[in-house]
């Protein structure tokens, strides 16, 4: 598997402390700085470091920004790629980036990477995002976890996702049967390393009611937590990390068939090594008081430092403030109009692993309302599809707004009319998924990013 996964031709490699001390010594615009720093001669070439000049200081031959280092410009491509890498969404990488690395234009960078990225455009989100669930918060680590089953997968296994409520971290077994005594097994195979939680929350699946998991859970003093049926959303924390997962899957689905737990693996290191949109804060951090190392070129901080950085946060008020985020998140209008470039979604599906939208890449010819007419770029063909079913890929008429209307640009298959051409098939994402994948399918976009 390790031999499959080197033979895919994008993977990058890690950047070290050492070639970034290395690269800061050939780079002329960064030892320009580094004469800026001791004579405070600011030149043309390093105006954009002036304005962060308290801040910057030298050490051990690099250049560092507070505790984050500031990257070469020959580096800084490959400092993308390893922040990319799992693929997380926007926001997930400027954080990823931002708890390390700094460099004049990170975010406008970091920005222009993720909208060119092929396998996150196929697999974007379609429908408006869900608002976030709360939930009392737990006051330490692995205290209050849930759990939940993800599958059955094309390749017949399940995948049991944990999530601890508090740090976010998140644990996948890979099973290929899920009877209750298996699932006992894989969770106090976790247990063993991480304790045992206080509640456990599940939904209502089988192997959660059975008499032997309650048993299991009331020889360890477990206080299981079951949502109704009814409103199985209630298990948010679990079903939101699920689907996140599940769009991984199917990034390795197009691109990367054989290694698909490897790229779960990789996604899981991602994400638990990323500052989380809600707490501010890497789940690795809050669970085991460090960050996971990564491909990232970093500066060690030590666990006191890191435990001060978590007060700062103050993240259980930005908990509370999570209600306004909900607000600024609301869905506008598609702003599609004439010469964009669009994918269409895809209309037939295998299974629920199958990318949103197909790869083929279309002109907008003109628009009547919710109509829209297609010219495909290879083929040159004309073609009629709803407005709801495309996605913007790049823009011929490029503006501050007009990036911005981008950003917003979110289709929701759900409310739309089926398309002229497809009188008959109405969308069929994930209709073979349980409900609750129905509902969560766009929230990754905004958590994990
Ligand atoms: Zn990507």
């Amino acid at each position: 598997m390790y031999i499959h996964h080197l033979l895919e031709a994008s993977i990058p490699e890690a950047v070290t402390l050492q070639t970034v001390a290395e690269e800061t010594q050939n780079d002329p615009i960064l030892q320009e700085l580094v004469h800026a720093l001791e004579t405070n001669v600011w030149t043309e070439d390093v105006r954009l470091y002036k304005p962060f000049k308290a801040e910057l200081h030298v050490a051990e031959g690099v250049v560092m920004r507070g505790d984050r280092l500031i990257i070469p410009g020959k580096l800084q491509n490959q400092v993308l790629d390893c922040a990319h890498d799992g693929h997380p969404g926007m926001s997930s990488m400027k954080r990823r980036l931002r708890q390390k690395t700094w460099w004049p234009k990170m975010d406008d960078q970091c920005e222009k990477y993720v909208k060119k990225c092929n396998a996150c455009t196929l697999v974007s989100s379609l429908g408006p995002p869900e608002p976030m669930l709360r939930t009392k918060m737990p006051e330490k680590a692995w205290t209050d976890v849930a759990v939940d089953f993800l599958g059955p997968l094309p390749t017949g296994h399940n995948l049991l996702v944990i999530v601890d409520y508090y740090s976010r971290f998140v644990e996948v077994v890979v099973m290929r049967k899920i009877t209750a005594e298996l699932t006992i097994e894989a969770l106090f195979e976790t247990f063993t390393r991480f304790g045992v939680p206080e509640v456990l929350r599940s939904d209502n699946g089988p192997q959660f009611i059975s008499e032997t998991f309650k048993s299991f859970c009331k020889e360890f003093g477990i206080v299981q937590q079951k949502t109704t049926p009814y409103w199985p959303q209630a298990n948010g924390e679990v079903e939101r990390m699920n689907s996140s997962i599940l769009k991984r899957l199917r990034i390795s689905q197009e691109t990367n068939q054989d290694g698909w737990k490897w790229d779960l693996r990789n996604f899981l290191l991602m994400y638990n090594s990323t500052p989380h949109s809600t707490t501010g804060i890497a789940p690795s951090a809050l669970m085991f008081g460090r960050v996971l190392r990564d491909k990232l070129p970093s500066v060690q901080q030590s666990s006191g430092q890191l435990a001060e950085g978590i007060q700062d946060k103050d993240w259980e008020r930005k908990l509370k403030q999570a209600d306004s985020t909900d607000k600024r998140r609301r869905v506008t209008p598609n702003e599609l109009d004439v010469g964009d470039i669009v994918v269409a979604k895809r209309m037939t599906k295998d299974h629920k692993l199958s990318s949103n939208f197909d790869p083929e890449q279309f002109e907008i010819i003109s628009r009547k309302g919710t109509d829209v007419q297609l010219r495909s770029l290879d083929t040159r063909k004309l073609y009629h599809r709803n407005v709801s079913h495309l996605k913007l890929i790049t823009r011929t008429t490029d503006s501050a707004e007009g990036s911005q209307a981008r950003e917003n640009v979110i289709t929701n298959p759900e409310e739309a009319a089926p398309s002229q051409e497809e009188p008959v098939q109405r969308p069929q994402r994930m209709s073979r998924a349980p409900g609750y994948l129905r509902d969560y399918v766009a929230v990754i976009e905004t958590d994990i990013k």
